[in-house]
């Protein structure tokens, strides 16, 4: 199939790289050319870690490059099967690009989003197609990570949820569904609040950010502490996150803990500034 892919940042990049992986043709579109051509070395990168492991060979990696083409125009979409946006978690930003591409896609092309917390309803509201358009959640990263979680807006058709969930797990995907479009849906309305409290405890004073992730590693059988977790993710992601549940449910209980924006702030966004709750 030919399916676009919005936004090439860690998630675009992971979700082209596991698309090729299943001979996809994939065009990868993002405004910005650095993020584009870092995207393509992520990949590489990626698919190294996969020869290394044997999983892929050498001449695999080759065709998995050839088939993604980064592009920075939006119009490129056109004639795709499937588009999955994964742009900046920033509800404008997307409900403007779900207008663009419903204007420039074949009728029949079917739109998702990886939102983390952005309601798929009011994104499918912005086209003349809300039948077509779907929440299609991917972990991070997406080569490693085996979920995949659906989310219908109030207005997708089965059959768009049919294939939405053939495709997720025709890439080796565990397909779970949100049955209610709600803010965060299942994943981050339970682990935003968590990571959100321990930015907390580590605000307060509780304990140093080593003994929060060591704690929950140890005493929660995590693979991963939230604050690294947090990092991993990104800062500004889960600010925008804990945003949208403050917004959308109301009451003190999502409130951003305020070191999270004072990082956000600091321009201290995690892994991919290099400077979070840790140095990388
Ligand atoms: P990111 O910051 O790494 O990448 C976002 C990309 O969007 C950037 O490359 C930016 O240039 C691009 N972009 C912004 N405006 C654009 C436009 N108008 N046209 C084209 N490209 C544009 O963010 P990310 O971590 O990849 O997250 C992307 C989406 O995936 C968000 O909605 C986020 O909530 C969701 N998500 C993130 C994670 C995670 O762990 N980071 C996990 C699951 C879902």
């Amino acid at each position: 199939m030919n399916i676009s892919i919005i936004g090439a940042g860690q998630m675009g990049a992971g979700i082209a790289q596991v698309l090729a992986q299943k001979n996809h043709s994939v065009i990868l579109i993002d405004q910005n050319s650095e993020v584009l051509k870092n995207a393509l070395a992520v990949v590489a990168n990626s698919c190294d870690r996969l020869i290394k492991k044997e999983k892929i060979s050498t001449k695999d990696k080759d065709k998995i490059l050839s088939l993604i083409t980064c592009v920075k125009d939006l119009n490129h979409a056109k004639d795709s099967d499937f588009v999955i946006e994964a742009v900046s978690e920033n509800t404008e930003l997307k409900l403007k690009i779900f207008k663009e591409l419903d204007k420039i896609c074949n009728p029949k092309t079917i739109l998702c989003s990886n939102t983390s917390s952005i309601s798929i309803t009011k994104i499918a509201g912005q086209t003349n197609r809300p039948d077509k358009v779907m929440g299609m959640h991917f972990m991070n990263p997406v080569p490693v990570m085996k979920l995949v979680e659906g989310i219908k807006a109030l207005q997708t058709s089965n059959e768009t949820f049919l294939k939405v969930k053939n495709l997720a797990e025709s890439l080796d995907k565990v397909f779970i569904e949100s049955s209610k479009d709600m803010p965060g849906f299942i994943i981050n309305r339970i682990l935003m609040p968590m990571i959100n409290e321990a930015i907390y405890a580590f605000h307060e004073g509780v304990a140093s950010v080593k003994d929060i992730d060591l704690g929950m590693k140890l005493g929660t059988n995590q693979p991963m502490g939230p604050l690294a977790l947090a990092d991993f993710i990104g800062l500004d992601t889960c600010l925008s996150i804990m945003k949208v549940l403050n917004k959308e449910f109301g009451g003190n209980k999502y409130s951003p803990c305020p070191l999270l924006v004072k990082y956000v702030e600091a321009g201290w966004l995690g892994k991919k500034t290099g400077k979070g709750f840790y140095s990388y």
